[in-house]
């Protein structure tokens, strides 16, 4: 398994010298995992891993499966920059998970921002092979070799964690979520049992959390270093990831809560864009799912 970060701000994309070294696009990850090209929300980022599938592609085709945490505008904005999107022949499986009956379709919403007089052209001018899977709470998904669960978090609107296993490795992809930081949601922690590497919501500081700096973050969404570090301990995870920068967390301020979340647990990294983590292929270290329903590629209409 193979993740790339394109796109590791929370927000609002933030471009500029300040932003520089950690990066200023929106959540996007791509997870290149048996052959499968895994994609992780569509944020701004997605636009640059965009270009990447089609210079890798050359004149081949593009085949990528889009898994949306949830359908804020941080997490859609890139879409209709997704080149790959626009060429025939290209095939891209779109998945989200409807949290209620009252849940929008991933579809709608794609669909709702690419119109007049927000944007020129619709959804519909996209030509390659869009595909949209609708899923219920809890279902499985395969993709090719690798195997797909997630569980509901608390975030305002819903959002789901996702896990990718193959071959006795794990990632878990967990933004835009809240707990209180010392009580680690269980089935969060369940989700993350002995992941390779979580990435996690740290957008606050401890002290912008509690309201300490500011005003407190407390249901806004969002998570801190604190609250990461306690599912990595409960979950015996390898290694905590942190993501969904905080925009007004400039690059000297990132490296100081490097540093601090570094003590708090040793095994912390900051994902920054352009950043790339490799995972073996040694076998055996896969938590093994309970049996559910699960949803195949091959169940995909139009
Ligand atoms: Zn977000
Ligand atoms: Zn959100």
């Amino acid at each position: 398994m193979r993740i790339s970060f394109y796109g590791v701000r929370g927000s609002i994309a933030t471009a500029g010298e300040a932003t520089r070294r950690y990066g200023g696009n929106t959540p996007c990850v791509a997870v290149e995992v048996a052959g499968q090209q895994l994609i992780f929300d569509a944020g701004t980022g997605i636009r640059g891993l965009g270009n990447d599938l089609n210079r890798a592609s050359g004149a081949g085709q593009v085949h990528a499966n889009l898994f949306f945490s949830h359908l804020h505008w941080d997490h859609i904005q890139g879409f209709p920059f997704f080149g790959p999107a626009y060429v025939p022949g290209n095939r891209l499986d779109v998945w989200h998970v409807r949290t209620g009956d009252d849940a929008p379709f991933v579809r709608n919403v794609l669909s709702e921002q690419m119109r007049p007089p927000t944007f020129p052209v619709g959804l519909e001018i996209m030509g390659s092979e869009l595909c949209f899977h609708e899923l219920n709470p809890g279902q499985v998904v395969r993709v090719g070799e690798a195997k797909l669960r997630h569980a509901a978090v608390d975030h305002p609107n819903g959002c789901v964690a996702w896990r990718v296993e193959h071959e006795g490795h794990a990632i878990v992809y967990a933004t835009d979520l809240e707990h209180d930081p010392q009580v680690p949601p269980p089935a969060l922690v369940e989700l993350a049992r002995e992941a390779d590497v979580l990435i996690y919501d740290a957008m606050y500081t401890p002290e912008e959390y509690a309201g300490i700096a500011g005003p407190s973050r407390k249901g806004w969404g969002h998570g801190t270093f604190e609250g990461g570090a306690a599912v990595a301990e409960a979950a015996g995870v390898r290694n905590l990831c942190l993501f969904h920068h905080d925009p007004s967390h400039d690059d000297g301020f990132m490296d100081a809560l490097a540093a601090r979340a570094r003590r708090r647990l040793r095994a912390t990294s900051v994902a920054r864009e352009g950043m790339v983590i490799e995972l073996g292929e040694s076998p055996g270290r896969a938590h093994v799912a309970a049996a559910r329903p699960t949803v195949s590629i091959a169940a995909c209409a139009q």
